[in-house]
């Protein structure tokens, strides 16, 4: 999809994908100065690891406690994060709804639901209920969030009372791997929970119809793919290097043609 972007905008760059060895870290940071690298992504495992080797980490990246995006400016490295804004930017652009006005119900305390919270409250949005199977990864994430966000009302639910929980929700963020490929007949939520008065979002997009999205339709629930979010991160990566607006038609219809290639194979 970058590729598309830097073609579609006559860009000369090129974007390559390199596998590093989580003892190789410090090497990698150290070869974007030495090869004049405009700026790099980076992505599971190394996403923490990597903020001890930059010379800055803006404060939402430090708020998520991970980057994925670095830039090169001139031999300073700066880390961002664009995954949780790329989720916020995704959920709204595609959705339109008002997150200042919502009840969010997260399930999940992993990485993905940390980058996703911290910048859907840094967004607007002002309650919030987490429930996770270790509950002790909920609580610590309430607890960081809260002392980011002390207006905002952050709760933790055991994930017995999800039903519960759902009544008054009219957002539900899902960022658990259930019901990621090859366990696609998987849900976290039972489809009898599920109401119209919802918008459904799924950070999973491998399948882009998880159970819950087509349980979630089934129900008269709006509902949100995660394909979105992987498109803006990369988005807005995209703007962080090269300063100009990303070609975001382009990208998606990069990854769409990715996939539907790997279908054919
Ligand atoms: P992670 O840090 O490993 O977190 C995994 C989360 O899922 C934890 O909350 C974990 O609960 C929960 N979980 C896993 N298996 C479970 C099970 N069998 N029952 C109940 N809970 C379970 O992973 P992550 O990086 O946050 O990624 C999570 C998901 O988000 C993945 O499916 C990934 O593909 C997706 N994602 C999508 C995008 C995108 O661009 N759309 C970006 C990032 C991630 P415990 O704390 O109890 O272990």
């Amino acid at each position: 999809m970058h590729n598309r972007a830097f073609a579609e905008l006559g860009i000369n760059f090129r974007y390559a994908a390199f596998d590093i060895e989580p003892g190789q870290v410090r090497e990698a940071v150290e070869a974007i100065r030495a090869l004049g690298l405009r700026g790099v992504n980076v992505t599971i495992p190394h996403k923490v690891t990597v903020m001890d080797y930059l010379d800055e980490v803006d404060a939402e990246a430090r708020a998520i406690g991970a980057v994925n995006t670095i830039v090169n400016d001139g031999g300073k490295l700066i880390g961002y994060n664009t995954d949780g804004r790329g989720y916020v930017r995704s959920l709204t652009e595609e959705t339109g709804v008002d997150l200042s006005r919502q009840s969010a119900l997260l399930l999940g305390a992993g990485g993905a639901a940390r980058g996703v919270a911290v910048a859907l409250l840094g967004a607007g949005l002002a309650s919030l209920v987490i429930t996770n199977r270790t509950r002790e990864k909920a609580e610590q994430l309430a607890e960081h969030l809260q002392a980011i966000h002390p207006q905002a009302s952050i709760t933790v639910q055991p994930t017995e009372r999800i039903n519960e929980a759902l009544v008054d929700a009219t957002l539900l963020v899902q960022t658990t791997s259930i019901g990621m490929h090859p366990n696609v007949e998987a849900s976290p939520v039972s489809k009898e929970a599920l109401h119209e008065r919802l918008l459904v979002s799924d950070l999973i997009y491998n399948p882009m119809d998880t159970k819950l999205l087509r349980d979630a339709k089934e129900k008269g629930a709006h509902t949100h793919q995660g394909l979105g979010m992987f498109i803006y991160q990369g988005a807005l990566s995209f703007e962080y290097w090269t300063g100009q607006p990303a070609p975001v038609d382009a990208m998606r219809e990069a990854v769409w043609d990715a996939l539907r290639s790997r279908q054919q194979a």
